[in-house]
């Protein structure tokens, strides 16, 4: 039977960026990956969107993590030459209704920390975005986009670089506590595996809660099953409608159907968001939907060409009836499981936070479990 220091469930930006992260000063690092690549699930399948932290009540793991994320971000993506394009975000306000949300979103975003928020009047905006027919926005200056694969790309280099080691079409499918840390078996490229970890970091994404199960939890009473929350996109023909990112106020499990450009400047719509039961990207939305929401604050898209793009599924702790829920990442010792550490309910801002979030998993480590 093998042995491994740090065993890494799941290779998403979230599981890679914690291997680039923990390999700098750990020997023994592996990261176990069912798909045969990288990325494939949720990380693949997103808005692409560095977001500034303005919609996540203030001292969440999700507002301080998605601020500090942002920065480091724009700071590897310099360094490391990761395209990508700090275009600004308006959330946009038409009503007297939705001008009190900003209002809420620019004190919620002030306490976080994110900075130069401002307001703007319609005319103001009409003089950025003359599509975009408001009475008022936030300004986001900090609020960007980039390749998700190309960040992916830089976590699996730099956890190779430290001598950490993916394995792909590997499955783990047991997580059994031993005397000193964790039996963990599975296969592996149709062979069966087992390996003995003393800290396993669970990574699983939008299985997360089973993995957390597996190990012996009772995920039910903590709160961790996990709610998959499907989102559609389609996207826009013709000359982009917007060079900004425009969000309307969010209303509902998701942040509204937004306008996003990628880095060529072609406009996506979405995503919307519904709970399915099952994991299938097929876009499943229709189109009246994406354009009667995007009409109230971009009249023009009524003459535009839209059709089906992608999907995404977050990883919900947050079930239909619930209020917000943040993520959760954190060592089980307290629950009797020394060297487990979970990541559960890593949805948005999940991208944007995934290099403080391997920070933050990294501190456990050298704070509880190497001491
Ligand atoms: C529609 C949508 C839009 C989003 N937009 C944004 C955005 O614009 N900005 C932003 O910051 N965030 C955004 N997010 C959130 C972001 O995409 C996620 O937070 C992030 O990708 C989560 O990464 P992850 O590594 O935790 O999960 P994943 O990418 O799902 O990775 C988990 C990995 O674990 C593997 N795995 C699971 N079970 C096992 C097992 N038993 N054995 C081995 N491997 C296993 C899976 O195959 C998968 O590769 C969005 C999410 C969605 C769904």
């Amino acid at each position: 039977m093998e042995s491994a220091n740090i065993v890494i469930i799941g290779a998403g930006v979230v599981g890679l960026a914690v291997a680039a992260k923990v390999s700098e000063n750990n020997e023994g690092v592996y990261v176990f990956e069912k798909n045969s690549r990288y990325g494939q699930e949720t990380s693949g399948h997103n808005s692409a969107v560095i977001h500034s932290g303005i919609h996540y009540p203030k001292n969440s793991l999700k507002a301080k993590l998605c601020v500090k994320g942002n920065v480091i971000i724009y700071e590897l993506c310099e360094k490391y030459r990761i395209p990508f394009k700090k275009l600004g975000k308006m959330t946009v306000a038409i009503d007297e209704e939705e001008v009190n949300e900003l209002d809420k979103l620019m004190k919620q975003g002030t306490d976080n920390g994110v900075e130069g928020l401002e307001f703007l009047t319609g005319e103001d905006v009409r003089k950025l975005e003359p599509n975009v027919e408001v009475e008022k926005a936030l300004l986001t200056p900090t609020t960007g986009i980039l390749e998700p694969d190309e960040l992916m790309n830089h976590f699996y280099a730099q956890a190779r670089k430290n001598n950490a080691t993916l394995a792909t079409e590997t499955e783990v499918t047991s997580l059994k506590q031993t005397n000193n840390g964790y039996e963990v078996g599975g296969t592996s490229v149709g062979e069966r595996f087992q390996v003995n970890a003393k800290t396993v970091i669970n990574c699983a994404g939008l299985y997360s809660d089973k993995i957390a199960s597996m190990a012996g939890l009772d995920t039910e009473k903590l709160g961790y099953i996990l709610y998959p929350c499907k989102g559609d996109y389609f996207r826009v023909s013709g000359k982009p409608l917007v060079k900004m990112l425009i969000y309307p106020v969010p209303k509902g499990p998701g942040l509204g159907i937004h306008l996003t450009p990628d880095l060529t400047g072609s406009i996506r719509l979405g995503p919307n968001a519904y709970y399915v039961d099952k994991i299938d990207y097929a876009v499943e939305s229709d189109e009246k939907e994406f354009r009667e929401d995007v009409a109230r604050f971009v009249p023009k898209i009524v003459e535009q060409q839209i059709r089906q793009d992608s999907s995404g599924i977050r990883p919900k702790l947050q079930g239909p009836k619930d209020g917000f829920k943040d993520f959760v990442i954190r060592h089980e010792v307290d629950r009797g499981f020394f060297g487990l550490i979970n990541l559960v309910g890593l949805e948005s801002p999940g991208l944007t936070a995934a290099p403080a979030i391997a920070e933050y998993v990294s501190q456990i480590i050298q704070d509880e479990i190497k001491k």
